[in-house]
């Protein structure tokens, strides 16, 4: 499997496409990694929240593939934004792992209600951790224009990516842009919209008819063009197979602009507002 490479803003780089392990069960999660990583794939997105870590570590573990053939990124829990509690948490995410360094590590919520927005003392812990080794690269997820905003001007130090929900039904742009603004890349969470309407919109349909693919490979080759990082959910081999084959085909301009089209706006999120999630 030929998957695109990216550069980050830290000098580092990270694979454009991988597989992200939300609501796989912790009972579960090592076969799914596992069939993923024989089919290829080198990125893998957990999060403390999700409770799978362990099964992440115990199938990178089993793989035989080296340390640097594998792209980690786990993300902190919401009960953790105090420093010091962030810094025991990542510890232990690095022991369920079975790693000594995470690739990427995320403050997954900005919560800016519960913490009267005091995000950016948990930034500074997470540029710590990264002085200190235990992670390459730090970043943030489901960041608002004003909260990447509030972090650079407060520390100077840029995220190397923002995570942040994108599919066509919900394209938020004003994210995207102030993500990129920073220099930093978007990760588009939910890019298959969680399993939804997109799948099945009458649009999507025919543009992977035309290319002979399925509306998952359409949704994803959309949003790998526009130049984000996915990493699609699935717990079927089949489907990991086919949400990987996506390098193969190009969408004409005409087909990403009606892709482009099918935008809500706020109505076409899956996920929490983060302005008022805590
Ligand atoms: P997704 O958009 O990847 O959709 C996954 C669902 O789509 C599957 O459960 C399945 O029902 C369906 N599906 C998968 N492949 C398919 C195919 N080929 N054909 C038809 N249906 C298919 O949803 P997601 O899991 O929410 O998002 C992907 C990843 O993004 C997550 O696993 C997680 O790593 C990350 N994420 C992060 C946040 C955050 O707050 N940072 C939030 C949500 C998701």
């Amino acid at each position: 499997m030929d998957i695109p490479s990216l550069q980050l803003n830290d000098q580092t780089s990270i694979p454009q496409f991988g597989l992200g392990v939300w609501q796989v069960p912790a009972d579960e999660t090592q076969r799914v990694v596992t069939d993923a990583l024989e089919l290829g794939y080198r990125h893998i997105d957990t999060a403390q929240m999700y409770g799978n870590e362990a099964g992440v570590g115990a199938a990178l573990a089993a793989s035989g593939l080296a340390r640097d053939e594998v792209y980690v990124t786990t993300k902190l829990n919401n009960g953790f934004h105090e420093p010091a509690r962030a810094k025991e948490s990542l510890a232990r995410s690095l022991e369920l792992l079975g790693l000594d360094q995470v690739d990427l590590f995320l403050i997954h919520w900005p919560l800016p209600t519960r913490y009267d927005g005091d995000f950016v003392s948990t930034w500074e812990a997470l540029a710590e951790l990264r002085s200190e080794g235990l992670t390459r690269s730090i970043g943030v997820s489901n960041f608002q224009p004003q909260h990447i905003d509030r972090i650079v001007e407060a520390t100077g130090v840029v995220p190397a990516v923002n995570q942040i929900e994108v599919h066509p039904y919900f394209a938020n742009e004003a994210a995207r842009e102030a993500t990129r603004r920073h220099g930093a890349l978007v990760e588009a969470w939910s890019p298959l919209g969680q399993g939804g309407g997109e799948l099945t919109d009458e649009v999507v349909v025919r543009i992977a008819q035309a290319h002979g693919k399925t509306p998952a490979q359409v949704l994803l080759r959309w949003q790998v063009d526009r130049g984000d990082i996915v990493f699609p959910k699935s717990m079927s081999r089949d489907r990991l197979a086919e949400n990987a084959a996506i390098f193969d085909f190009a969408l004409t301009t005409a087909e990403v602009a009606e892709l482009a089209a099918l935008d809500r706006g706020p109505a076409g999120r899956q996920g929490p507002d983060p302005d008022v999630f805590d």
